[in-house]
């Protein structure tokens, strides 16, 4: 009997699960990780390929009969079985990992891989077709979304096998695809929180224009709230310092232009304070602005912009002290 909320669909198909080991590209000299190992058959073909393997399994039972099915055996001692929550288990160091999931832990077993140190030489691994279809999407492909963004700036990530659902038991209800995650190296030096934050933005619309993103009111009133900490943050610290000189810090240019259709009749002193307020903020929607144009971003959108673009606009972002987190 399977556990359908372990995601328990056993792989059947013994080509299947040659011809995964094979594009592994697994040396005898790798110590491999697998997650849900369930009953044992990767693996088997696993601990004929490598090194050792190292199992995170949750299913006890499960635990129980990969160990009876190895006991014994010349592979008893080259397998080390860690019974529990692949995502709550620290991950030892290993060259390798292949594994066939639960389909629900995907997106966080992705990020844990892809945040693991030191980093492994690749992944391979089985997916929902469509998940597996959002992490290798290129820009300009209809899947193309935050998931291939953020996974791509740390991995390079290819499409391995096509899988039907009837080569598991019970078959699952969706297809599903391996893929290959090669972490790159060197790790790309971001900052994760600036970085979630700008890609969110990016891609509340994924067919709206950059420039259009930057003029939503919500957008940069969340971006001005944090530039005003940031500057309210180094001045203090300026002055702690007692470093004179705080001009360059506030805002210098204050030559922005008023925008004519805001003459209400209301009382004057109210009047002033909205067009003190409406010049800060429209002064904060130019220095944007001006981020979008120098290297003409306004006009493209998220769905078609490559990796390196993201990195770059960020970049100019935090140059100009616009800030994401
Ligand atoms: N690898 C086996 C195969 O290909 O035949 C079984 C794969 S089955 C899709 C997923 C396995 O992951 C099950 O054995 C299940 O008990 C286990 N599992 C489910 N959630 C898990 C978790 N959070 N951590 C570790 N293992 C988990």
């Amino acid at each position: 009997s399977f556990h359908k909320s372990k995601g328990q669909h056993i792989l059947k198909n013994p080509m299947l699960v040659d011809s995964i080991v094979q594009k592994s590209g697994i040396k005898s000299t790798d110590i491999i990780l697998e997650i849900g190992p369930g009953t044992g058959n990767l693996t088997k073909k696993l601990l004929e390929a490598g090194k050792s393997v190292i199992a995170v399994e949750l299913d006890s039972r499960m635990v129980l009969e990969l160990q009876r099915r190895f006991q014994g055996t010349p592979f008893s001692n080259k397998l080390k079985v860690i019974q529990g929550d692949v995502l709550k288990t620290d991950l030892p160091y290993f060259d390798i990992c292949v594994a066939n999931i639960p389909y629900q832990i995907s997106s966080p077993l992705t990020f844990k891989l892809l945040n693991h140190q030191p980093s492994f030489r690749c992944a391979v691994i089985m997916y929902q077709r469509e998940f597996a279809m959002r992490l290798v999407a290129q820009p300009g492909d209809n899947l193309y979304c935050r998931l291939s963004v953020n996974t791509q700036l740390y991995a390079r990530v290819s499409h391995l096998l096509k899988v039907g659902k009837n080569n598991f038991r019970p078959p699952p209800k969706v297809d599903s695809s391996v893929v290959r995650i090669e972490p790159r190296k060197p790790r790309p030096q971001v900052n994760p929180k600036e970085w979630d934050g700008f890609i969110r933005i990016c891609f509340i619309r994924k067919n709206k224009t950059l420039g259009a993103i930057f003029r939503i009111k919500n957008v940069l009133s969340l971006l001005e709230k944090n530039y005003k900490t940031l500057q309210a943050l180094n001045t203090s610290v300026a002055a702690e310092m007692d470093i004179s000189g705080l001009e360059e810090l506030g805002g210098g240019e204050q030559s922005v232009e008023m925008d004519a259709d805001d003459d209400d009749d209301d009382d004057e002193m109210e009047m002033e304070e909205d067009k003190e307020a409406a010049n800060g903020r429209s002064e904060f929607k130019e220095k944007v602005a001006a981020v979008l144009k120098e290297k003409d971003f306004c006009d493209k959108r998220s769905s078609k912009l490559s990796q390196e673009e993201f990195l770059y606009l960020l970049s100019r972002f935090n140059m100009a002290g616009i800030h994401f987190s």
